[in-house]
């Protein structure tokens, strides 16, 4: 095998990280997952962007008027890089989680009835794919089957019925890629589905858009909601892309100081558009810093991007996979070209002690845990957690196979240092 070298750079992939036994290390870049490292590209515009910015939105001043033409410019990128349609709305969030939350308030009541709209969402997700529902609207969950064919029928069947049921559903919420396995069902289907029961559907994108490229408006899909430190970007920033009129008629997400066009004691007229949702000073900052990554991202060749970590993805699966007594974690048998997220487990040793001992003495970090999916590890027999690793356009080749060395080490003559749990961690 030869070498990967990554596709992008990004700030702190030459930090040194101390051992436990004295050494230091650089740190590797395994946990994109998690929060990716900003790419160098993004640092430099932040630190270009911080002497401009003022007031934005309010004021006459010169850096004010910057502040403005740099925000509403990067929503225009942002919205661009992810395909929205002519008429769709960028709104830009703190997070994904923010971003379902906000949709969460705007899915229209039945019009008959007037009860929560419905919502049809499967136990594979994210907790930020599922809470937002089970709060703010009508949600079913449904469990999915053993292969993506079987899941694909039964989410079909589900809309179908609610329809012929004359309680049709008003959204299907489903993710782009898992964060336990970075696999994915088809989306054309899902959508042409939902499309064709008068279902809208919303994607979760925090571990899609980082790693495909993905567009709105050759997909069908009617929202997406994803991250910036998911997306090489720091974090505070993320967005919210999709169909104006349910955000138009939704309550505001926030109230208070620019989502409005008047305000007397008794009466308020709100915003529409995308002022209507982000009340208060708006994160610029990140705005910028996101839009400079989707730049990033957009410049590379999607082809070569699915290359570097597919090449990456199978070294790490084939290498974890011929290590004794370590299993990789899967949803579904037929699931194709799943992005680069790989959850694993070693048998005979805890998750979190799997974790701390891959960064105390190897200088790794991977995230251990049940990754906000506790329906999805629960369901999979994993209530214990399971530890994950991921790769993007940031991770090279020598960091794969540092994790598969150390995993080797792992399982041949266990830990060096000694470990116990405080406060529920695993520490040294
Ligand atoms: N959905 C998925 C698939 C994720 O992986 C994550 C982050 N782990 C989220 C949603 C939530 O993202 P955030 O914490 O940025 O809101």
């Amino acid at each position: 095998v030869g070498p990967i070298a990554p596709l992008l750079p990004v700030v702190g992939h030459d930090t040194l990280v101390p051992l436990v036994d004295g050494r230091q290390v650089t740190y590797s870049n395994l946990d994109v997952a998690a929060s990716a490292p900003a790419l160098e590209s993004v640092a430099q515009r932040v630190a270009e962007t911080l002497p401009l910015y003022a007031s934005v939105h309010r004021g006459a001043g010169y850096l004010s008027q910057v502040s403005t033409a740099l925000y509403e410019a990067s929503r225009r990128a942002i919205g661009d890089f992810v395909g929205a349609r002519a008429d769709d709305l960028t709104l830009i969030t703190r997070n994904t989680t923010d971003s379902l939350n906000l949709l969460a308030g705007c899915v229209p009541a039945d019009p008959v009835s007037g009860a929560p709209g419905r919502v049809l969402v499967l136990d594979v997700e994210h907790h930020a794919n599922l809470l937002p529902w089970q709060r703010l609207t009508d949600a079913t969950v449904l469990t999915g089957g053993a292969t993506v064919a079987d899941t694909l029928a039964q989410v079909r069947d589900e809309l179908a019925g609610g329809a012929s049921a004359g309680r049709p559903y008003a959204l299907l919420a489903v993710t782009g890629a898992s964060n336990v396995t970075g696999e994915s069902l088809p989306l054309a289907e899902l959508a042409g589905a939902a499309h064709a029961h008068g279902a809208r559907v919303v994607l979760d994108g925090a571990q899609l858009v980082p790693h495909r490229r993905f567009s709105l408006a050759d997909s069908g899909v009617d929202y997406l909601a994803f991250s910036g430190h998911k997306t090489y970007a720091p974090y505070g920033a993320g967005a919210l892309v999709g169909r104006r009129d349910w955000l138009d008629a939704g309550t505001p997400y926030l109230a208070g100081g620019g989502a409005v066009r008047r305000v007397r004691t008794g009466t308020t007229d709100w915003h529409d558009g995308p002022a209507r949702h982000e009340a208060g000073s708006p994160n610029v900052i990140g705005a910028v810093a996101l839009a400079a990554a989707c730049e990033a991202l957009a410049a590379l060749d999607p082809a070569e991007v699915r290359a570097h970590e597919g090449e990456l993805r199978r070294r790490l699966v084939g290498g974890l996979e011929a290590i004794d007594r370590v299993s990789v974690v899967k949803v579904w048998d037929d699931a194709a070209d799943p992005v680069g997220v790989v959850t694993f487990t070693v048998t005979g040793y805890d998750p979190g002690l799997v974790a701390a001992y891959l960064s105390a003495e190897h200088g790794i970090g991977v995230r251990d845990g049940r990754f906000c999916a506790h329906p999805l590890l629960g369901r999979l027999g994993f209530d214990a957690g399971a530890v994950r690793a991921s790769v993007g356009v940031g991770t090279a080749g020598e960091e794969v196979e540092r994790l598969l060395a150390a995993v080797r080490a792992l399982v041949a003559d266990g830990p060096q240092a000694r470990y116990d749990v405080v406060d529920g961690l695993w520490v040294v």
